[in-house]
């Protein structure tokens, strides 16, 4: 099976459109990490597309604020309103989706799915000191996460945690085309593998993040396409939400 793996769309239409055309006809199925809605302005939309598209979803912190406004004390000023815009501007019906999605860890094919850490939804993964204590935690040889909104991850084997490859470039022009990244997991390595975030990513490149994932030949290829990203600005500032949402797309920070 050939699946397409996703996290941290954040309500960003014209990223996650851009990777449905980019993944057509090179996947079977797909999978959500969580973050569907928070920061974008676009959180109907973007919920009625993982509804409609995607059997395997787990919910992100930003889903469970925005569904339930449950955490957005912990969050800081500019989050904390775009939750609360996405929860005045959600439908009823999607609100109540949100709401039910389930937590991680959740188990799928031979791995498991989290938002953010195999211990805590909450906790970003970033540096291999932290992988490292994911990877004490128990024996899964598999774990797919998003929350950090940058692509790659780790690979634990000869008693060593080291970091993946990853298609993200060091600040791309605004004209880039789309890159990719592939490599085949190995049968004695335990891994923790980020997609990449579709409508946020803070990895210095702008361009929306995926990963495919082949479930019989084991090969993952990380993927970055370019989008409308003035749209997508536009449509924040229209909104009222802090121009600084808008802005930081452009740096992928
Ligand atoms: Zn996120």
């Amino acid at each position: 099976m050939r699946v397409l793996i996703y996290s941290d769309v954040h309500a960003n239409l014209e990223a996650l459109l851009a990777v449905e055309e980019a993944a057509a006809g090179h996947c079977d199925s797909s999978v959500c990490l969580g973050d569907i809605v928070g920061y974008g302005a676009n959180p109907n939309e973007t919920t009625a597309w993982v509804r409609a598209h995607t059997p395997v979803v787990i919910r992100g912190n930003h889903d469970r604020a925005c569904a339930s406004l449950d955490g957005i004390g912990g969050f800081n000023a500019v989050a904390a309103q775009a939750a609360l815009w996405t929860h005045q501007n959600l439908r009823p019906e999607h609100l109540t989706w949100l709401d039910q999605l389930p937590a991680g860890p959740l188990p799928w094919d031979h791995a498991r799915l989290v938002h953010g850490s195999p211990l805590d939804e909450d906790e970003y993964l970033i540096e291999p000191v932290q992988a490292a204590g994911a990877f004490a935690a128990d024996g899964t040889a598999l774990y797919w996460y998003g929350h950090s909104h940058v692509q790659g991850g780790f690979v634990l084997a000869d008693d060593q945690v080291s970091a993946l490859p990853t298609a993200a470039e060091e600040r791309p022009g605004a004209g880039a085309r789309a890159s990719s990244r592939e490599f085949v997991l190995r049968p004695d390595g335990r891994y923790l593998i980020n997609p990449g975030s579709v409508g946020q990513p803070r990895d210095g490149d702008w361009r929306a993040a995926f990963a495919l994932y082949d479930t019989e030949t084991r090969r993952v290829v990380f993927h970055r396409v370019p989008y409308d990203i003035a749209q997508a600005q536009a449509k924040i500032v229209a909104a009222g939400l802090p121009v600084r949402l808008a802005q930081r797309l452009a740096a992928g920070k």
